[in-house]
This record gives structure tokens, sequence and C-alpha cells, in this order.
């Protein structure tokens, strides 16, 4: 039976870089016989354009049946100040939500021909190949009570509310597990269990958890001293599992370590491996139509389809050869290019990727 993969482009750079991870796709999918069927719709501004709403329901209905979704970006100032609940970015958080989409996985890869972009000295980077499960569904962003209120003294007051279930803090802990079990064997869990509840909870399960791996190595970490580690010396971390918040922002220190967000793919799987697939950067509005976007984040999420949705490692390990082999030939979008390399466009990327990946 063939698998339906839906491609969602969304805005500013999203359609560009997506038509060339889409080039990459249906190539792999000639080439080694995947059987994969594609489909296109819209979502984020393009959707508000034509149907007044970030996510419509025929497009949720699509997601849903679809094996895999592929996302390139939204959101842009054309539709910034339209009203907060139907703005781009909300239908990015509803179809994460709709479809259980708790675990999102972020690997922070230095590519070795990169080693000058990361602002970090290369020893400290170099070789770095690190995964950081970041629970989404849950906690802070989720959670409620929130709001404002006004005390006695008249003086407002804001609250948000932090709560994580047993469950929800098991299922992601598993994600973790099953990531370290098939790379480097080691887990590390980042919490603040010295003084939030339900860290003191997560250290808990992660523990009981932990029970069913005996072959991963688990250590824990404050989320301050995991923020300091990550610039002092990265290349301790194998699989790092945190909460939505300190995932959110260790993810995006992470991903810097690495020179360029350009480079960086995502996963997001919910709890049978269906999973959405989109690049860690935004719609970079100020270079989209220019065509010089880098694909390769677009692409590399390509791969993590492969590998987690479809457990295709060879197909998987195929395009990621193919990158670093056009890498390889000294070829560098804007964002990572350094002096002595060729400076390409996203089309001529895309096009060299498939031409490496072609050859392979
Ligand atoms: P951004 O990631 O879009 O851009 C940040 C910087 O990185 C910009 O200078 C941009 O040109 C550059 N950049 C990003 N991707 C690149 C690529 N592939 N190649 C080369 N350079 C690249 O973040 P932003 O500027 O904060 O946000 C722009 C819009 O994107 C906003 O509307 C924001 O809400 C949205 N956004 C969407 C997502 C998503 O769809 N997942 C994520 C973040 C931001």
């Amino acid at each position: 039976m063939s698998k339906q993969i839906l491609i969602l482009p969304g805005d500013g750079i999203g359609p560009e870089i997506m038509a060339e991870a889409v080039k990459v796709l249906e190539l792999a999918n000639d080439k080694y016989s995947l059987g994969f069927e594609l489909s296109h719709d819209v979502i984020g501004g393009a959707a508000i354009d034509k149907h007044g709403v970030p996510l419509a329901d025929e497009t949720l209905a699509r997601a849903r049946a679809a094996d895999a979704v592929l996302l390139g970006a939204v959101g842009g100032p054309k539709w910034d100040t339209i009203e907060r609940d139907i703005r781009p970015e909300r239908g990015l958080l509803k179809i994460r939500a709709q479809l259980g989409l708790f675990g999102n996985l972020r690997p922070a890869i230095l590519y070795p021909q990169l080693a000058e972009a990361s602002s970090l000295k290369p020893e400290i980077v170099a070789g770095l190949d690190i995964l950081i499960v970041r629970e989404l569904t849950g906690g802070i962003y989720f959670g409620a009570p929130r709001g404002t209120r006004t005390l006695e003294n008249g003086e407002r007051q804001a609250y948000d509310t932090l709560p994580y279930s047993e469950s929800e803090i098991r299922r992601i802990a598993r994600v973790g597990f099953d990531m370290a079990r098939v790379r480097g064997k080691k887990l590390c869990s980042v919490d603040k269990a010295n003084v939030l509840a339900s860290s003191q909870l997560w250290r808990e399960v992660v523990e009981q958890v932990a029970k069913d791996y005996p072959d991963v190595e688990l250590s824990h970490m404050y989320v301050d001293n995991a923020a300091m580690q990550l610039v002092r010396a990265p290349k301790q971390f194998d699989v790092i599992v945190t909460d939505n918040l300190f995932g959110d922002i260790l993810s995006d220190e992470a991903s810097m370590l690495t020179g360029s967000i350009g480079m960086l793919p995502s996963a997001s799987l919910d709890a049978n491996n269906k999973g959405m697939y989109e690049p860690c950067h935004g719609s970079a509005p100020d270079i989209a139509g220019k065509g010089i976007a880098n694909p390769l984040a677009t692409i590399l999420s390509v791969s993590m389809m492969l590998r987690y949705s479809f457990n295709l490692q060879d197909a998987a390990d195929a395009i990621e050869k193919a990158v670093s082999l056009v890498l390889d030939q000294g070829l560098r979008t804007g964002d990572i290019w350094s002096v002595g390399c060729a400076k390409v466009g996203t089309q001529e990327m895309g096009d060299a990727v498939v031409a490496a990946l072609r050859n392979l």
C-alpha cells in the first residue's frame, strides 16, 4: 500500500525550500522504490489568504489521514497585525496539538565542513552530534490556570502554571531512552528538581522508566548547568530529554553551536511515530523570494522523516551522505558561506543534492 505524505510549504521562504526538498524526496522515492504518494496543501498565512484561518479543517483532516507531514515554515509581516487567535503560528500550534505530536526531536549536528561557521572554537564543536528530545504538548505553555489578576493593593500580578502528569513524563522519557538506545546509549534528563515540584516528579518518573533501559546510562542535570555545559563542553551529551520550556530554550542554544539555523531539521512525533517534519528556522521574510535561502534543513527533515516514521535507514543515510558530499564540493548558501567556498542559491543547492544522491 502506498504511503501518503502531506506537503505544507507555508509562507516566506517555505515554498522555495520545500520545492528543493520535494525534488530530493521524489528522487529518493524513485531510486529506492519507496511507494510514497505526495499531496500538497496550505497552512499559515497562505491558508489565511485562502480560507480565512491558518489551518482549515479539511487540511487538518488530510494531515490526520497522511502517514507523515512535511512542513516549510509559517508567518510573515503581512499577517502580523491580524487578530492573535488566527495568526499563522496558531495553525502550527493547532496541527501539533491535534495530531498529538508530543515528542520533538531536534538534532544539533555540526558537519565538519562547517566547523568555521560555529561561534565556538572548532575543537569544542568539531564532530558535535547531539539530540534534544523536547516535550511539546504539555507544561507551562499549555498549563491552566494562567492570566493576570489584581492584588488587594491594586497591583497587577500575572501567573502561569507548570503541570506535568506521570503519563506525560513517562511517554517523553521513553522517547528519550529509545533514541539513546540507537545512538550513544547516554541520556541526560534536564530539570530543575531543586526548586520545582513538577521537576521532582519528572526526575522520579524518569528514574522509573530507566529500569526498562539498563543498557542506557542515565544522568540528571539542572537546567542552568545544562545551559552552561552546552557552550562549555557540548560533546559530553548524546541525548538530552527535557520539558517544553527548558527544551525550547536549550534547543535554540544548541542549534547555534552548529553555526546556522539553515542546517537544522526537526521531527515531532506522536505515540506511533507518525510525525511532522520541518526545519527549525522560520519563514525568513527578510530573504523570501530572493532564491538565496538554505534548503538543507528541509532536505535533512526529509531524511529524518524516512528514518523515524518509515524506518528507511538506508535511504535516510543516502540523503545525509548527499548533503555531506555537496558540502565537500565547497557549495554554500549565504548563511554558511566562508572564504574560498562557492556561493550558490536555493535551487542550485537543491540541484546539487539531487545530483549527488542520483550518483550514490
Ligand atoms: P527566522 O528563522 O525566520 O529568521 C531568522 C534569521 O535567520 C533571518 O535573518 C533569516 O534570514 C535567517 N534564516 C532563517 N532560515 C534561513 C535559511 N533557510 N537560509 C538562510 N537564512 C535563514 O526567524 P524570525 O525572523 O524570528 O521569524 C520570521 C517569521 O517566521 C515570523 O513570522 C515568525 O513567527 C516565523 N517563525 C516560524 C517558525 C515555524 O514556522 N516553525 C519558527 C520560527 C519563526
